[in-house]
């Protein structure tokens, strides 16, 4: 079965590799292989993999002597890793513990299992769990070349968007205005900071902000990066027609912060609009919102329409990068 690899070139693999582990992201339970004059250093997150590398499929044996929590159980077991922390979905206790118990005899590296208790809720979307092991629910996540502290039981975060934020990150420009009306920990605002723009992220959870901040420094960023605890609509006021980018990603409600998107927009303005649809028409509800709100002091183009994730049966988390120009 195919690991995700970093390739790199026979000649780069020791410095490749040692870069990968001081991440923390190699992959102890397959084997680093060479083939075809490349070496194939399988990683745990590839996520998080900084973006200069390489990541690929590739059928890395697996180490011998290592033992993964599916050797040490009768069913096949499904979890995710974030940073030493691994996330389960059971709703049997005695088979949430059984699999804590086989993770933690494994020998991947990890330090807490945490088990979802309740699903997303409330205005900060957040969720509950349940501590199987470990001391609290505080992780650091890397994400490429990026590194995250949160406290999953305070703040909203998804490792499963990093490849849609990354999509996002790779078209801001050194010096834009970047403005995240719902930023969380910042994982939009940190890499675009990373890239030479100049930040604003807002959210109404004051913890996520206090995160937001911490990240700020870690990422090197915190220069570019201004953190504001509000509901973005108070705060708006004093960045009106300051923004070059703005991004949405609060998916229920997001129509009704439409208004305050528009207020930000510069006279040329990239917005990232998510949204969650029924999938007889995933765009058309964002798209009629938008057009309603910024139309017709801006012209509005709709340059993609994009599926991230499916959400629910004939639900859809979609994205709509919308150019609007004065
Ligand atoms: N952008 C982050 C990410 O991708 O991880 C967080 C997205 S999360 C779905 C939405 C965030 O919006 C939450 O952190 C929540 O606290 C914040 N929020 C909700 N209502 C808000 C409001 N009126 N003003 C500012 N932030 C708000």
């Amino acid at each position: 079965m195919g690991v995700p690899c970093v390739r790199v070139a026979r000649e780069d693999g020791e410095a490749t590799r040692g870069r990968l582990a001081e991440a923390g992201l190699v992959d102890d339970g397959h084997d680093i292989t060479v083939a075809d004059g490349s070496l194939y250093i399988p990683v745990t997150d590839p996520a998080a993999v900084p973006e200069e590398f390489v990541v690929v499929e590739f059928d890395a044996p697996v180490r011998e002597g290592q033992t993964m929590p599916a050797d040490l159980l009768s069913f096949d077991p499904s979890y995710e890793r974030i940073g030493e922390t691994v996330i389960v979905d059971e709703d049997d206790p005695d088979r949430a513990r059984e699999l804590a118990d086989a993770i933690l005899e494994s020998d991947l590296p990890v330090t807490t299992v945490l088990d979802r208790a309740s699903k997303i809720k409330g205005t900060e979307r957040v969720r509950d769990w349940d501590l199987l092991a470990g001391d609290d629910t505080e992780v650091l996540h890397r994400e490429y070349g990026s590194e995250f502290l949160l406290d999953l039981a305070e703040v909203y975060f998804s490792p499963r968007l990093a490849t849609e934020r990354h999509r996002v990150v790779e078209k801001v420009r050194p010096g834009e205005h970047a403005f995240d009306m719902f930023a969380g920990v910042g994982p939009f605002v940190i890499p675009f900071a990373r890239r030479g723009a100049v930040c604003v992220g807002t959210d109404i959870n004051e913890t996520a902000i206090d995160y937001l901040r911490e990240n700020a420094r870690r990422n090197g960023v915190a220069d570019r990066v201004t953190a504001i605890c509000g509901d973005v609509r108070e705060v708006a006021g004093d960045y009106e027609g300051w923004a070059d980018r703005v991004v949405m990603n609060l998916p229920h409600s997001a129509d009704e912060f439409l208004e305050t998107a528009v207020a930000l927009a510069g006279d040329d303005c990239w917005l990232h609009y998510y949204d969650i649809q029924h999938e007889d028409d995933p765009y058309g509800p964002g798209e009629r919102a938008i057009r309603a709100a910024a139309e017709p002091a801006y012209d509005v183009c709709v340059e993609t329409r994009h599926t991230v994730r499916s959400y629910a049966p004939h639900e859809h988390n979609v994205v709509l990068d919308v150019h609007l120009t004065r």
